[in-house]
This record gives C-alpha cells, sequence and structure tokens, in this order.
C-alpha cells in the first residue's frame, strides 16, 4: 500500500503536505489538464502565484476533480507590482476570484522587493487577510535574513513559510537555518535546480538511484523530504508527475544524505532576492 504524503505542522498549528506540486512556467491553456493529472496521479497540495498567469486553470481543475476542499492545500502569491495595503487586498480578491476558492490554505509575498520597500505593508495587510479567515496561514517567498529581521521587528505575525529557491546546488544554509531557529518552515522552489545545474548526473545522486533502484529526481525529491523541506516538483509530462510522487517507498541512509549535500556549490538557478523587482 503506498504510505500518505507526510505533513507538516507550521508554527499557527495548520499542517502542509510536504509533497506537492508546482505550477510555474504551466501555460495557461494547458493548466486545467495539467493540474487535473496531478490529482490523479495524488497530489493534493499545489503551488501557483499570481505571477504564473495560471490561478484559473489550477482552480478549474480543482473544482473539476470533486475532491473534498479539505483534502487540498493551495497556495499563491502576491506579486510585486501589487505589494502595499489596498493593492494587496485587492490582488488576494482577484486571485480567490480565478481560482474560484472562498479562502487559501496559504499565501505569500512572492519577492521582498527591498527597492519598493513595502514588504512590511504588505505583510501588514497579509495579517489582516489571515485574521479574516480567507488566508488559513501566510508567509515569505525569497526573504533573506535582513527582510526576516525587519518583519520580526516591525510586524506582530511570524511568517508560517518561507519559500526559497533550494536544491542540493544552491541550499542556502544562512536562511534555512535562520528560519527554521524562528519556526518558520522552509520551502524549496527549483527542487531539481529547474533542469539547469546537472544534480540528475552527480556521482552522489547516481549511486543513491542505483542502490534504491530510482531515478535521480525521485532521489533529490527524498533528499529534500529526508532534510525538512517542504517540496512541489513542477513537470507537464504526467509520467513525471507520477516518478516524483512515487518517493514514499525507500529512504536515503544518512550518508547517501551527507553526499547529495556535498553538492553545494552557491549554484542559483533563479533571482536575487536583493534585486529582482
Ligand atoms: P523544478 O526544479 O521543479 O524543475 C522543473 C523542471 O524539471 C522542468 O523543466 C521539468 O520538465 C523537469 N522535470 C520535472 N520532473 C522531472 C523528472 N522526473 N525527470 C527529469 N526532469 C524533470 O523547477 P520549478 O521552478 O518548477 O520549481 C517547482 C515549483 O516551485 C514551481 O513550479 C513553483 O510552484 C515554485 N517556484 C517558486 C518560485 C518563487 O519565486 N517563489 C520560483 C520558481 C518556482 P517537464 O515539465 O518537461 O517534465
Amino acid at each position: 500500500m503506498t504510505k500518505p504524503v507526510p505533513t507538516l505542522t507550521l508554527n499557527d498549528g495548520h499542517t502542509i503536505p510536504q509533497l506537492g506540486f508546482g505550477v510555474f512556467k504551466v501555460d495557461p491553456p494547458a493548466t486545467t489538464r495539467i493540474v487535473t493529472d496531478a490529482l490523479e496521479v495524488g497530489y493534493r497540495h499545489i503551488d501557483t502565484a499570481a505571477a504564473y498567469g495560471n490561478e484559473a486553470g489550477v482552480g478549474d481543475a480543482l473544482a473539476n476533480s470533486g475532491i473534498d476542499r479539505a483534502e487540498l492545500f493551495v497556495t499563491t502569491k502576491l506579486y510585486n507590482d501589487r505589494q502595499g495595503t489596498q493593492s494587496a487586498f485587492d490582488a488576494f480578491d482577484e486571485s480567490l476570484e480565478k481560482l474560484g476558492l472562498d479562502y487559501v490554505d496559504l499565501y505569500l509575498i512572492h519577492w521582498p522587493s527591498p527597492a519598493q520597500d513595502r514588504y512590511v505593508e504588505s505583510w501588514k495587510a497579509l495579517e489582516q487577510i489571515q485574521a479574516s479567515g480567507r488566508a488559513r496561514s501566510i508567509g515569505v517567498s525569497n526573504f533573506l535574513v535582513p527582510h526576516l529581521k525587519r518583519l520580526f521587528g516591525e510586524t506582530d505575525v511570524v511568517p508560517a513559510v518561507n519559500q526559497i529557491e533550494l536544491h542540493p546546488a544552491h541550499q542556502q544554509p544562512e536562511v534555512t537555518a535562520f528560519s527554521r531557529a524562528h519556526g518558520i518552515q522552509v520551502e524549496a522552489w527549483g527542487p531539481l535546480g529547474q533542469g539547469k545545474y546537472p544534480l540528475f548526473e552527480a556521482t552522489a545522486v547516481a549511486v543513491a538511484a542505483e542502490a534504491h533502484g530510482a531515478t535521480p529526481a525521485q532521489v533529490i525529491i527524498r533528499w529534500h523530504l529526508q532534510t525538512g523541506n517542504i517540496v512541489f516538483p513542477k513537470s507537464n509530462r504526467r509520467e513525471r508527475m507520477a516518478e516524483n510522487f512515487d518517493v514514499l517507498g525507500f529512504e536515503l541512509s544518512p550518508s547517501e544524505v551527507a553526499a547529495i549535500s556535498a553538492l553545494e556549490r552557491a549554484g542559483r538557478v533563479g533571482g536575487d532576492p536583493n534585486t529582482v523587482e
């Protein structure tokens, strides 16, 4: 029998499935089909964002699935161009409308966008959205230690998660340790390095894959789960969705985990949180 997806508890008491499905760069017209496939494969945690332009497709797939809302975990994000107070409220309403939901499980500030200097104001808006019950949990994305420290100093609610670029070649140890030390769960975006780094060919990954009769992608996803990350690999292809979901039947040894962790090379594949506007 397939094991259930593990859950982690957030600092507000809600739980989150540790393995989900991300939809960055999923074409809006194809989104309903792709998310429907993902739900059929077994995923119940979907990570989208206003900036991806595909919330409506996600919403259609959720509505058509017949799956009980309580079984789903849906995240979306406030984009940089809507930071502020009223603009954040409006953007959130638009996201809910597109998703066809009356609440999301998790709402994130997508990037700190420090040049605008509005993330503290935006966070206070998210605190109000959470108080209204329309976002069960609230969090941030791409926040570095100084951004988190400012929130701690100037606002009331500690983010439930920090969603950052994280894969074996770019583990961001400082922000990861700081987040965890403050009760913030770490979500790993680009968990497979977006296919841009040759993680799949790395010896440590290949050796573990051989030992467990697993694929390199499965080994990397296991590494995330065993190091405590929340992870939502993206694929347009149903067979890869199934492959990426089929990771609960084996366990890496501590030495395999350590060998994969040694692939760190500060190899960012996405934007720098200090400069992405
Ligand atoms: P991933 O690391 O999940 O990599 C996705 C790429 O890997 C795609 O090209 C996909 O190709 C390929 N792939 C997937 N599964 C396999 C497999 N089993 N074998 C070989 N190749 C595979 O990158 P993402 O950037 O999509 O990150 C995951 C999610 O994180 C996003 O979808 C989004 O939800 C979130 N994210 C958040 C960001 C933020 O700023 N907060 C930024 C970026 C992502 P194919 O589709 O052809 O299978």
